[in-house]
Parts: C-alpha cells; structure tokens; sequence
C-alpha cells in the first residue's frame, strides 16, 4: 500500500502510477483524502485529491456533455479559469476513486516539514497532458499555460511564529500545508498585518466575483480552502460543497447547508431558506475577520445570528475594514454587502 488511506488490496490506476510518485499526506476526511506527488519524468509537484465515489452525495454530480456524470468538484476545477482558482490538470479513476490532480498551490506552512517545493520546475515542465489518457480524462490545459503569470518565488515563508502551538484544526499528523489557516497559525502574532489581509481578501473576492457571474456559489470559503504562497498570492480549492445557482429560478433559496457551521451565515444557523450569495458574502467576513484577527468575528452562535461582531481588543485595525467586515456580516441578508460592493469597497482603494 502506497498509504494507509487506500483500502487492503488496492491497486492504483496504472496510467496514474506510471506518471506521479505519490507523497506526503495533506489532509483527509469523510469524501477521501489529499496527497502530494511528483511527476516521474519531469520533477514537478502536484496535489492529488483521491474522491471516495460512493461518498459523493447526490447535490454534487453534474452531467459533462463530454465524460457524462463526473463529481462537480472534478467538472469545476476543469471548467473554471482564473489566476485565484486552483486549476485541475489530470484525472484519473479507478472502481473506488477518482483521482483529481491538481496544482500543488503555495509554500509549506509547516515548521517541521517546511522544504522546497518544486514550482520552478512545474513552470518549465512539458504538457503532462500529452500522453494518451484514458477515458475519462478531462482535456486540460497545459500546466504550463495555466500556470501564473508571475514568476515563481522562491520558498521563503513568513518568520516563525513566537509560539509553538500546533494549530487547533484535526491533526493530520507532520505533513507539510499550503493553505491559509498554516499561513495564519505560523504569522507573528497569530494573524496577518492589515496590508496583508487586503491583498489576500482581495484576491478571494476577484474569485468569487468570477465564480458569482458564473452563476456558481463555493459555499465552503474559508482559511483551510485558500492556498497561499510566500509572495500572498492564493487560489482557492475545494469545490466539494459548490452548486451551480440554476438561472431559470430568479431568487432560489436553499434549505440544507453543507458549509463549515463557523462560518455560517445568520439565516441558515436560524434555519431560514437562503439564498446563496449573501451566504458566500458572509463566509467572506468571517474570513475577513481571521485574516485580521486571527480568531472568528463571533465567540458565540447567539452573536452569529444577532450579527454582533466581537472584537480582540489589543488589535487595531483601520474604520475602513471595520466598516467592510461589519457590511459583509449584516444579519439581514438584503442589507448585507454584494460582491460587487465588496469589490468597491473603500478599504481597498489605498
Ligand atoms: P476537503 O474536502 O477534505 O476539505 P481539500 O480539497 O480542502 O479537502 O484538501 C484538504 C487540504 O489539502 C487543504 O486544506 C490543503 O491544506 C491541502 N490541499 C488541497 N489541495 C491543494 C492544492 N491544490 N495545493 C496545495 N494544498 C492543497
Ligand atoms: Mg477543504
Ligand atoms: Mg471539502
């Protein structure tokens, strides 16, 4: 066995084990789990996402003219194209699983298993998509067109925090991360400087306003699904909980929510029908808040619903992102700000 996750007995995809050298864990959960790997011939790094199929429930497939029913997860990371969007590069499957294989996005947070990574060599590397694939396969692009415009840094992550905590998040043991909640728990003091979290929280919300006229909601937005890199750029992953808003309904609202209760909005911890933008607007003050304050904008789930926003008080940050956090987490879905007044916000015209 290649890892504890794969059940006694299991062969991987043979296409797929001719390609990629499987790595380090980087997360698990009830869908299956997350692992790093290297491609065998030209050195790079991706994150694989092995999706258990019999856990994928039934909200989450989509039709695909071409490879007929896929998890959206898989449909999306193909279909979408935006530099703050993590994109899909190969697929694979076998009885049990689908193999998604996406770019490995960001800098190891992790102290203890903090190495180099090899994004340079991702940049230079042919397209990995000209081998023959197997149905289904989806036609990606190259990696290297897909890749950022931007030339790749260096690994030089924020100096180490002046704790040595570990994070409170389930451990999965001394795997390296790239996602923002390691970002936050390896900071200074435990969050990032006003400066920073503009540039990050602007990043996320270009994103969600290109999946919002996509008519496609995330609906799981938060630090475990944003990954970072040592120059702050991020790309959000995880399209394991995202719809498609069906345009033919004019105000659909939803009754069951599959998000991360921290950051769910008022309405849906009081069990009204939402609707799902404002609760994607929400989630984005709730990130907004760990993004300056390390800690959740709420203490309690009677000051979610009242929308009552507590502060740390030892943290001073400008009225400008007070006035965007206290917008975003307006109780009253109709009175909370849109993406698009977001995105005008003033706390980013500095
Ligand atoms: P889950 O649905 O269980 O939350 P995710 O897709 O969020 O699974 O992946 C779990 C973790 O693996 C993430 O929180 C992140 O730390 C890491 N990870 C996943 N995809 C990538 C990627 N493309 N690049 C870097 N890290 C990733
Ligand atoms: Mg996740
Ligand atoms: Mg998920």
């Amino acid at each position: 066995r290649y890892s504890e996750q794969f059940p006694e007995g299991h062969h991987l995809d043979l296409r797929f084990a001719c390609t990629y050298q499987l790595e380090d864990q980087l997360g698990s959960g009830g869908y299956g789990f997350v692992m790093t790997a290297k491609h065998r011939v030209a050195g790079y790094e991706v994150a694989v996402k092995f999706i258990i199929k019999d856990k994928v429930p039934d909200y989450a497939w989509v039709d695909d003219e071409r490879y007929g029913r896929l998890p959206t997860e898989v449909f999306l990371l193909d279909y979408m194209d935006h530099k703050n969007i993590v994109k899909g590069i190969d697929l694979f499957q076998d009885q049990l699983f689908y193999y998604l294989v996406q770019e490995l996005h960001g800098s190891p947070w992790d102290k203890a298993a903090r190495k180099m990574h090899t994004r340079q060599q991702l940049l230079q590397a042919p397209s990995i998509l000209s081998a023959p694939p197997l149905a289904p396969s989806l036609s990606m692009e190259s990696v290297d067109s897909a890749g950022p415009a931007t030339p790749p840094s260096p690994c030089h992550p924020l100096p180490p925090g002046d704790s040595g905590l570990m994070p409170s998040r389930p451990p999965c043991s001394r795997r390296p991360s790239y996602d923002l909640f390691e970002c936050i728990e390896q900071s200074p003091h435990k969050r990032l400087t006003e400066d920073q979290a503009r540039h990050v929280f602007a990043q996320v919300v270009d994103a969600v306003h290109y999946l919002d006229a996509h008519g496609i909601s995330h609906r799981d937005i938060k630090d475990e699904n944003i990954v970072i890199d040592s120059d702050f750029n991020v790309k959000i992953i995880d399209f394991g909980s995202a719809i498609f808003v069906d345009p033919s309904i004019p105000r659909p609202h939803y009754t069951l929510f599959y998000g991360t209760t921290a950051y769910a909005a008022s309405e849906i911890l009081t069990k009204k029908p939402y609707q799902a933008a404002p609760a994607e607007v929400w989630t984005l003050g709730v990130l907004l808040s760990y993004l300056l304050q390390g800690v959740s904008p709420f203490p309690t789930v009677r000051d979610a619903v009242k929308g009552r926003i507590i502060l740390e008080n030892r943290i001073r940050f400008s009225d400008d992102a007070m006035d965007l956090l206290q917008f975003c987490l307006h109780p009253n879905p109709a009175k909370r700000a849109t993406i698009q007044e977001i995105k005008e916000h003033r706390w980013f015209r500095v």
